[in-house]
């Protein structure tokens, strides 16, 4: 099975103004062979989708509901009129910091592809729970909870594995540690939604960066990645989505 790859940056509370042209340069850095997408603070969302039309902005996070009394918070419907095509949900940051739970996640996920966007769903383990031999019962075991129901088109779903001690630490699981991974998920997949869980990616993230990544993309059912601070820079990013579209 043939999946395009998907190389999304999260730009985090990162971006201003000033940054815009940071981000033409990163999608003047796309590669056709690829997808690529840039998550933005939703301050920004809208201005990016008008400097660069026709690349893939998206936000970092969506409420569930479609509107209503929720102070500071953004719906899908909010997200796709701002010109995002795409949304992150149930990232550690938002899950440890925000309390986000299983449930809630998947509801996010849900809304927002009800809503039109396509959605990145994150998934990872602690280092207590690595440590521990649990990791892929642990992720697994959160993949079947925050799962949505099927999507009318798989490409429009991923999920990113992202142990939470590789994010933003410059360390990375063994490649054996992340075929297991991949390999395992794939068949939760699988077995939720039969031949179109072979369609959905699966996308590793935690401190990818140039000089690991053509690695990384080589493990089997890697189809992807989710990056955080090598994607603030189109000098950092661009030879991240080069090795993506080469191989
Ligand atoms: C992330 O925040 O999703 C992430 C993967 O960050 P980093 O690439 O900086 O580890």
């Amino acid at each position: 099975m043939t999946r395009r790859r998907l190389v999304a940056g999260n730009w985090k509370m990162h971006g201003l103004a000033a940054d815009l042209g940071e981000i033409a340069a990163i999608a003047a850095a796309a590669d056709p062979a690829v997808d690529v997408a840039l998550c933005l603070p939703a301050t920004l969302i809208e201005r990016a989708a008008r400097a660069v039309p026709g690349f893939a902005i998206g936000g970092q996070d969506v409420h569930s509901a479609a509107k209503g009394a929720h102070t500071g918070c953004v719906s899908a419907s909010m997200l796709r009129d701002a010109g995002a095509a795409l949304v992150i949900v149930g990232h550690s940051e938002r899950r440890e910091a925000q309390h986000e739970s299983d449930a809630e996640i998947r509801a996010k996920a849900e809304a927002a592809l009800a809503a039109g966007l396509r959605v990145i769903l994150c998934i990872g383990e602690s280092l207590a729970v690595r440590d521990a031999g649990d990791a892929v019962a642990t992720v697994s075991a959160q993949l079947d909870v925050s799962l949505p129901g099927a999507p009318a088109d798989p490409a429009t779903l991923a999920v990113a594995y992202e142990p939470i001690w590789a994010i933003g630490t410059g360390k990375v699981p063994t490649l054996d540690d992340i075929a297991a991974m991949h390999g395992a998920l794939r068949a939760r997949l699988v077995a939720a939604f039969g031949a179109a869980g072979e369609q959905i990616r699966i996308l590793y993230g935690g401190s990818v960066k140039a000089s690991n990544a053509a690695e990384i993309f080589a493990v089997a059912d890697v189809d992807g990645a989710l990056v955080g601070g090598g994607s603030l820079t189109a000098a950092d990013f661009a030879p991240i989505v080069a090795a993506a579209a080469r191989g």
